[in-house]
């Protein structure tokens, strides 16, 4: 039952313009409930409120019916029902925001948001509604990741990453997540780079740090992800070439001599101006060992030898393996 009721009239005549006063013939139009959430001394409870809608007759002739209010259709390929947020809403905002927090920031499931609501706020709602109000609430705040985006464009240095996101009744879809040092965008979507062009613009003149995914890599000053390089060093280490072991062991080496002197660096000199590298590599590159990996890693080969079966240590660089076992690491390291 409603605890108070709100009544909403047309302030303009829709023919001549002029105002409708309070005298002027009327009569009910519509009417509906809203549960929404109100503020207490201590807490928030659940009030239900009527809302009436009323039509007014002007002078000139016609009636001008006051209606509640809608917002933009979000039109999304595949759902049979587009949602249009509206004022004729069983849920108010404010329970709306509530009911979008329990479900974003604390990763409550629909149907505990709805046991949630009914055991605190004796507050019974569907799981279709509450799964409304999620999504209403995500259109509502769109202006904002518009505006978030603009932050991330001009941001110097964008992190991107994307992972699978199965949803059930739907085809694969990618969730990709775009970063700088202050914002975050998430986006679900296809793997398509239309995507992360979508997030980044074509305009960005910053680096892009990310993995080998094909994507990523129209964008001319692209920063392999260091994460993924040690793990590709780790790979080559794992592997049974002589070169590729070689520049695995170099690889892994420069990259963690690279974290450590930039993490060094921001602990020891925070008044060093921005960009100003200090790093200098721990070698100028494989070319500039004069070592054998056999001699940096005694233990290396022996292992292998006992795992594959190779009888002894590899002394020269054109000695054959066979080729299953010589190509699976390898591969899987040049792979992402
Ligand atoms: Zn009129």
């Amino acid at each position: 039952m409603p605890e108070k009721t709100e009544d909403h009239y047309p302030s303009h005549c829709e023919r001549c313009g002029s105002a409708l006063e309070l005298w002027f013939p009327h009569e009910g139009a519509s009417a509906h409930l809203v549960l929404d959430l109100e503020r207490q001394a201590a807490g928030v409870r659940v009030a239900c409120v009527k809302h009436r809608y009323f039509a007014v007759t002007c002078a000139c002739g016609p009636k001008t019916i006051a209606r509640p209010l809608t917002g933009a259709v979000s039109i999304i390929e595949g759902r049979k029902d587009q949602l249009r947020p509206s004022e004729a809403s069983l849920v108010g905002p404010g329970l709306t925001t509530f009911i979008a927090a329990l479900s974003v920031r604390y990763r409550m499931s629909r149907a505990k948001i709805a046991e949630f609501l009914s055991s605190w706020l004796d507050v019974r709602l569907s799981i279709g509604v509450i799964d409304r109000c999620i999504r209403e609430a995500g259109l509502a705040c769109e202006p904002i990741v518009d505006g978030l985006i603009d932050e991330l464009r001009a941001a110097g240095v964008i992190h991107a990453d994307e992972t699978p996101r199965p949803q059930q009744g739907y085809k694969l879809r990618w969730l990709w997540v775009a970063l700088s040092s202050t914002t975050a965008i998430y986006r679900i979507n296809s793997r398509h780079a239309e995507t992360i062009r979508d997030l980044i613009g074509d305009a960005f003149i910053g680096v892009l740090v990310s993995d080998g995914y094909g994507a990523y890599r129209t964008y001319p000053r692209r920063q392999r992800c260091v994460a993924h390089l040690i793990r590709k060093g780790i790979a080559l280490i794992d592997g049974y070439q002589y070169e590729r072991i070689w520049l695995g062991e170099w690889l892994v080496r420069e990259m963690r001599a690279l974290i450590h002197t930039v993490s060094e660096n921001r602990a020891s000199d925070t008044a060093a101006p921005p960009g100003s590298a200090r790093y200098s590599p721990a070698s100028s590159g494989p070319a500039s060992s004069t070592r054998t990996p056999t001699q940096k890693r005694p233990g290396l080969w022996r292992a292998k030898s006992s795992m594959t079966g190779t009888p002894s240590p590899p002394l020269s660089t054109t000695q054959t393996y066979p080729q299953p076992t010589m190509m699976r690491k390898p591969h899987c390291a040049m792979r992402s």
